[in-house]
């Protein structure tokens, strides 16, 4: 029985809501966030890939020819968005970042890879933007072309591919003698940093992704990596080619640098000081905090969530969180997965709320604020007539608890139903 209901899965999987019955599909939720407002009495309206209609039910109506699913007890929302991913990696408990990068095969990492596609798509994730291969090359832009050509399934995907670092300042850490791969690629200076951006936009980063700092310090603290000037050149080369640039930094001067030089995201941003924030406010470059793999990475080093105290650290990270928020910053909704288990998407939601935010404007970073983010504003990320049909369905009410988010009960990407109620 159990293997039945898993092969009519698969068959229903595979079958776009357009080819099952010709025409529509309804769908009657006990309620609709459409990626900034709950609604009540609303229902949606699919055809083919695409949203054609949604709002109150007697204004929608119900077609003749439309196949209508209901879902009691449930709400709909966009597909999430995840903006900081990395489908390449696995939990480091399992394996430490530095074994994956020199241990493990390229052929390896992609067979994972495809699974955490799918346990991703499957968690109401229907887009990522992949921050880096971390030394599997363009693995990335082939396992977006697999999913973008229906051969495994997975969420839509922007991709970084290797991702750029400063000469000597990344990992794996060796006997200075030797000079083992990178979990990224090295460049420096003006034509060497030219020269690698086009090439990762050639080989098919949609984003150019620069670690502006690392912890290269005197003492192993986190250190500025690239000048300004170098920085400014990567953005200016990117944008030409009609590409955003996104920068991990947590230090205040790898932040302000890469603010100054035009990124548009910055990563992990631990270390913002008010003048940064400020800056970050001005130039509208918003923070994917990244909270979960903090709170991961802690949790790995032998820290006892529930039992113990807060460390330092997250202590830290709950105060920088909150005087970002006071400063205006935008806070896109990215969590490092890959650090801890793909598919577990409702830990960076929860932790936004349980560091200060409504369950309602963490909703909106996932959804509606990502897409803007993205530049895929009129693709995704809401509820509204014309953009994809890419729609979730959890059991209860998230704007309520945050956690309804784990109780994913149906996923549809582009009109086609990949997970049934
Ligand atoms: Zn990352």
């Amino acid at each position: 029985m159990r293997l039945f209901s898993t092969l009519l899965c698969l068959a229903l999987s595979a079958i776009p809501l357009a080819a099952q019955t010709p025409g529509r599909t309804l769908l009657r939720p006990a309620r609709v966030f459409d990626g900034a407002q709950l609604h009540t009495g609303w229902t949606v309206l699919v055809r083919g890939d695409r949203i054609e209609a949604a709002g109150p039910a007697a204004r929608v109506g119900t077609p003749a020819d439309a196949r209508i699913i209901d879902l009691p007890g449930m709400t709909l929302l966009p597909g999430l968005i995840e903006a900081h991913s990395h489908l390449l990696l696995h939990p480091y408990n399992e394996t430490s970042w530095d074994d994956q990068v020199l241990r493990e095969s390229q052929a390896l990492r992609v067979a994972r890879a495809t699974v955490h596609a799918r346990s991703t798509l499957h968690a109401g994730i229907t887009t990522i933007r992949d921050l880096g291969s971390e030394g599997a090359g363009y693995a990335d832009v082939g396992i977006k072309q697999a999913i973008d050509q229906g051969i495994i399934p997975g969420p839509r995907m922007l991709v970084a591919g290797p991702a750029i670092v400063a000469t000597g300042s990344y990992g794996p850490k060796a006997s200075p003698d030797w000079h083992p791969p990178q979990g990224a690629e090295e460049a420096d200076g003006h034509d060497d940093l030219i020269r690698v951006t086009r090439r990762q936009i050639g080989g098919g980063a949609d984003w150019v992704k620069v670690y502006a700092d690392y912890r290269w310090g005197p003492n192993g603290e986190a250190r500025p990596t690239f000048t300004l000037e170098e920085l400014k050149t990567i953005v200016e080369v990117a944008r030409t080619s009609g590409r955003p640039t996104v920068a991990h930094a947590s230090t205040p001067e790898g932040m302000r640098r890469a603010v100054l030089a035009g990124v548009e995201t910055i990563e992990h941003g631990d270390g913002g000081t008010p003048e940064v924030w400020r800056l970050m406010r001005e130039r509208r470059v918003a923070l994917c905090p990244t909270l979960a793999a903090g709170d991961a990475i802690l949790q790995y080093r032998g820290w006892k969530k529930g039992v113990e105290p807060e460390p330092e650290r997250i202590r830290q990270k709950r105060a920088s969180f909150a005087a970002a928020r006071r400063a205006g910053v935008t806070i896109c909704h990215g969590s490092d997965v890959g650090v801890f288990t793909h598919g577990e998407a409702a830990r960076e939601l929860e932790l936004l709320v349980d560091y200060g935010m409504t369950p309602l404007e963490a909703l909106r970073s996932a959804t509606s604020v990502n897409a803007r983010l993205l530049h895929w504003e009129e693709r995704v990320g809401r509820v509204r007539p014309s953009l994809l049909a890419d729609l979730i369905a959890v059991e209860g009410d998230p704007t309520r608890d945050i956690s309804a988010v784990r109780r994913v009960r149906m996923v549809i990407k582009g009109g086609e139903v990949v997970r049934s109620p």
